[in-house]
């Protein structure tokens, strides 16, 4: 198929979808369903797939919800692009502004300077009185253009000044997981890159933990995906709650999630993570409302230490090796490298 006829099965699966679920055919549905159908986002056709099979309408509210979680991306991106646009903008005045007020100045000079040049060469009254009326009235407009300039000034100051917090909350819409509000895995990889360099810098610790809930497929299967989103958001609470001296927990993607631990070493970290593995198995999961109650859930959990200098990569493999090995050894448990090393003897 040439990319024109890979587009159209696409419009077509997504619009057979679409009628299938009854979802409106506006300009959003059908990005998300074509989308779907290109399988070019598996998060997104994942979460398609659970609300499918747990038989959720899609109701307008459903369809907005998702189109914001998975292309919302898109929007602030735009966002971005025309808040960095205004903010040249604003700029660009400025810099005219004050080229205007170097172009006024220097003509006040210049009159200036006639008009003392004739005062100086005034032979009679009339003469010296003409060039000081002249003075008085270019100063009086050097003054008006000064605070018409000011005003201006002010004005574009303003602008800039909210422009750029546009920008400081637009980055931090970027960069946060918008169901847990906790950093997202961009930020997590920004973050883990300067937390591993400043490590090696003074010569400090870092750990590094990764997380995944167990058996959540079966969880969103039994009680809906959206008491599986607010298990999410619990987990997000809890290991929010759990951090301090600079951890830094994210949502890594799914139901995973990633800790960087800095300043402690292999021990300590394991403190941590048992920490967060004992809170998150002692939650009952209710719904206020009705009082259901869903039961509990469990995370398993890999643990890893920064060896100074070694690529990233290697630490993260380390880390999902680790949690790996937590679910081949019955799951709700925290396994280190230590074991790791140990699980690598033994085989
Ligand atoms: P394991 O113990 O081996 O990790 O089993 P699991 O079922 O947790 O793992 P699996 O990878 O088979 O399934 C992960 C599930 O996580 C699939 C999907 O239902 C759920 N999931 C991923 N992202 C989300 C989300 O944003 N919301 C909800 N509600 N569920 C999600
Ligand atoms: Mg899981
Ligand atoms: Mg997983």
């Amino acid at each position: 198929m040439d990319g024109r006829e890979q587009a159209t099965a696409y419009a077509e699966a997504a619009l057979e979808n679409m009628a299938r679920h009854g979802v409106p055919r506006t300009p959003s549905n059908f990005e998300v369903w074509y989308t779907h159908a290109s399988g070019r986002d598996i998060d997104l056709s994942k979460a398609l797939d659970i609300l499918v099979s747990n038989d959720q309408p899609f109701t307008d509210e459903q369809n907005t919800d998702i189109y914001q979680r998975y292309f919302n991306l898109a929007d602030t991106s735009a966002a971005v692009y025309a808040t960095a646009q205004e903010y040249e903008n604003s700029m660009d005045t400025v810099l005219d502004l004050l080229a205007q007020a170097n172009n006024d100045v220097e003509y006040y000079g210049k009159a200036l300077e006639e008009n003392l040049g004739s005062m100086g060469s005034a032979k009679d009254f009339k003469v010296l009185r003409r060039a000081l009326e002249t003075l008085v009235s270019d100063t009086k407009e050097m003054a008006a253009q000064n605070s018409l300039l000011k005003n201006r000034l002010q004005v574009s100051t303003t602008e800039i000044k909210s422009l750029r917090t546009n920008m400081e909350d637009l980055q931090k819409e970027v960069m946060t997981d918008a169901l847990t509000g906790i950093a997202n895995r961009k930020h997590f990889d920004i973050l883990l890159r300067q937390m591993a360099a400043q490590a090696m810098e003074d010569g400090d610790d870092l750990c590094v933990a990764f997380g995944d809930i167990d058996h959540f497929k079966n969880f969103n299967d039994n009680f809906g995906h959206q008491i599986g989103d607010q298990v999410l958001k619990l987990v997000g609470m809890i290991l929010t709650e759990l951090s301090e001296g600079g951890t830094m927990p994210a949502r890594y993607g799914g139901e995973e999630f990633a800790i960087i631990l800095p300043g402690i070493g292999l021990d300590e970290a394991t403190e941590v993570a048992e920490k967060i593995r004992t809170t998150v198995a002692s939650k009952r999961i209710r719904k206020v409302s009705t009082g259901d109650d869903f039961g509990t859930i469990t995370m398993s959990i890999g643990v890893t230490q920064f060896r100074s200098g070694e690529p990233l990569g290697d630490l993260i493999h380390r880390a999902d090796l680790g949690l790996y090995h937590a679910k081949h050894s019955g799951r709700n448990c925290v396994v280190t490298e230590r074991e790791l090393d140990q699980a690598a003897l033994e085989t």
